[in-house]
């Protein structure tokens, strides 16, 4: 098992965003590359709806749930025989969630452009959504929670659950996804996992009781993201939610020891996920590589830990200083991303881009994970730099509201029909016209 982690060695040198991009650790996912296995699975659960998704269910997830929506009572036992430690959590993470995503709602403008002539936008909630909740190397009842809450806070009437069947409980999904679908009061859950899922939610199947969702949201693996990109369009879809990501800004301050148990944790969830540590200081940069040693051999998931380090997208990347690093960082867009250095504050106010940032030595990660209040579906591989986590917004539509009175209308005619004629589109001039002149 390797622990030193691969560095990149950045000091003195001046490279533009694009040089950065290219120089820094960044593993690849490359969801193109299965688009051509999805495909497949999209028509057959088109043409045959729950009962393909129970094949596929079969032949990825090892089991075939005896039913792919879950009964209520299943979810009720769930609920039941939950461990009463993770009930409590469970409901500690709900309400500070809600709390804050009951502060996103935006509010809905009226703008009066001209006496009369008023363009309002209303946000509107999605109508019904499809909460995807990854189920593969683990299972994570915490995203049921960070995709339901902005749902319900934003005032989506219809939600519906999927996570992938597991052989170990009849076919059914964990039962803390249960539980926590339950909590939250979603009781439509189907059992069903990676691109099925998707296309289950996409095309419904009214034989078995599924109406189609308008929009789809929540992380999963390259399966799933090839799915939601194929299916879009026909509904909407969140920002790709791939492999999980934590960028650290440390200098000479941070306790190495806190900073190696953040990496570790983020390695955890996948050989896939990165973990990278940007600091100015090679004294931090040798005793993170101890602390990562020694705390390395007593985690659970020891092998999937090293190999996530060892890969191309974790690493340490040296600075020159604190300025440099938040270049750095800010090229590379981190889903997750730690300021641990002097000043953390004034340092994070100047982050452009990142999922999540997260101030000082008492806000890990892990804390936004689950009990912070914020989000944790977050994009990543760089989509932070046009892309923003799940949040009640996600959920709204804006619809904008034009109403003009006859004296607003005839006052800007003359400049509607300039600008049609100007693109060769007359008709839309005269539709203008037609309201003030006889035609013809
Ligand atoms: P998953 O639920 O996304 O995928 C499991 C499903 O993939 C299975 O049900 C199976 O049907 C399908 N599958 C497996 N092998 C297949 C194959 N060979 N061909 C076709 N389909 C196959 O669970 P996962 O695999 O654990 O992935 C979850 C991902 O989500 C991880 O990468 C994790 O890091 C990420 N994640 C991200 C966030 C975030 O907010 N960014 C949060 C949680 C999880």
């Amino acid at each position: 098992m390797t622990t030193r982690l691969t560095r990149v060695d950045l000091r003195g040198r001046t490279p533009t965003t694009a040089e950065l991009r290219a120089a820094l650790p960044r593993g690849g996912v490359d969801v193109d590359a299965v688009l051509d296995q999805v495909r497949p699975v999209l028509d057959a659960v088109r043409e045959r709806g729950a009962a393909a998704a129970l094949d596929y269910a079969e032949q990825f997830d090892r089991v075939r749930p005896a039913a792919v929506r879950v009964p209520a009572d299943v979810s009720r036992r769930a609920l039941d025989e939950l461990d009463p430690d993770v009930r409590d959590a469970l409901e500690i993470a709900i309400e500070r969630t809600r709390v804050v995503h009951a502060d996103q709602r935006r509010a809905d403008t009226r703008t009066e452009v001209v006496p009369g002539g008023t363009v309002e936008e209303r946000w509107v909630p999605v109508e019904r959504v499809g909460l995807y909740v990854p189920g593969g190397n683990a299972v994570y009842p915490s995203s049921v929670v960070m995709n339901v809450v902005p749902a319900q806070t934003a005032g989506v009437g219809s939600l519906v659950v999927a996570s992938p069947p597991q052989a170990e409980f009849d076919g059914y999904p964990h039962p803390t996804i249960l539980a926590a679908a339950r909590l939250l009061g979603v009781d439509e859950v189907w059992a069903v996992g990676g691109a099925q899922a998707v296309a289950l939610l996409a095309y419904g199947d009214h034989g078995a009781g599924l109406a189609p969702v308008d929009l789809i949201t929540g992380p999963g693996n390259i399966y799933v993201t090839a799915a939601k990109r194929l299916v879009r369009g026909l509904v909407g879809i969140d920002a790709e939610a791939g492999p999980t990501e934590i960028a650290i800004l440390a200098d000479a301050t941070a306790d190495p020891v806190h900073v190696a148990a953040d990496l570790i944790s983020q390695a955890e969830h996948d050989v896939l996920a990165a973990s990278v540590l940007v600091t100015d200081s090679t004294e931090l940069a040798d005793a993170v590589d101890a602390a990562v040693a020694a705390q390395l051999p007593l985690t659970t998931h020891a092998q999937r830990v090293a190999t996530a380090l060892a890969g191309p997208q974790s690493g340490i990347v040296l600075v020159d200083d604190v300025t440099q690093g938040l270049a750095v960082v800010n090229a590379y867009a981190a889903e997750h991303l730690e300021i641990q250095t002097a000043e953390a504050g004034a340092v994070a106010a100047r982050v452009r881009s990142a999922g999540a940032v997260f101030v000082g030595p008492w806000s890990p990660v892990s804390l936004g994970d689950y009990c912070a209040g914020s989000n944790h579906v977050l994009p990543t591989a760089g989509c932070a730099r046009h892309s923003s986590g799940l949040s009640v917004q996600t959920f709204l539509r804006g619809i904008h509201v034009v109403t003009y009175s006859e004296a607003a209308l005839k006052d800007v005619a003359g400049h509607v029909v300039a600008l049609a004629n100007a693109e060769n589109l007359p008709a839309h001039g005269q539709a203008v016209r037609a309201r003030f002149e006889s035609l013809g």
